[in-house]
């Protein structure tokens, strides 16, 4: 298995990262999603698999949210996975369905912050584990101060309601 990476730069606010492998392509996205992000120099990855990796995306508007829309859509049921989609793309997805296009979600942070320090941190859940029943603490232990008082930012069930 041969991997290449390569960055493109798409505009000073967002690039993309492609990890080549045997089975499929690897991309991560870095940025912000907006009015400007030009998506069409992925359209060319649609015949094989493709997996998302939206760890790096900072911010998103909904004219950005229209272009991926319309990106997303153009791939096939099947070929395309998302992973690692911070908050602020699982609200996209829990607000506009079709941000997910035919994807499938494989993972998502899930936001904590500390009632005693206010400390904010992500906890990287599978989404099949939540499907399979296994819960999500509402609590976990600050990484900064120890308190065991880190509490989730929001409701389980209304942050997993992409996941139905
Ligand atoms: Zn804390």
């Amino acid at each position: 298995m041969s991997t290449a990476k390569a960055i493109n730069l798409i505009n000073e606010n967002f690039q993309f990262e492609i990890t080549e492998s045997g089975t499929g392509n690897h991309v991560n996205l870095i940025g912000i999603i907006d009015e400007d992000t030009d998506f069409s120099a992925l359209l060319k990855l649609k015949t094989s698999p493709v997996v998302f990796n939206f760890k790096n995306i900072t911010s998103i508007n909904s004219c950005g949210i229209r272009t991926w829309v319309n990106f997303v859509k153009e791939f096939p049921e099947g070929s395309v996975t998302f992973i690692e989609c911070p908050p602020l793309v699982v609200r996209q997805m829990n607000m506009v369905p079709s941000f997910m296009g035919k994807a499938k979600v494989e993972s998502v942070f899930v936001p904590y912050v500390c009632d005693s320090c206010e400390h904010e941190q992500n906890k990287l859940v599978l989404v099949s584990e939540y499907k399979k029943g296994i819960s999500i603490p509402e609590t976990i232990q600050c990484e900064k101060c120890q308190s065991e008082e880190m509490e989730m930012d929001g409701n389980v069930k209304q942050y997993f309601s992409f996941a139905k």
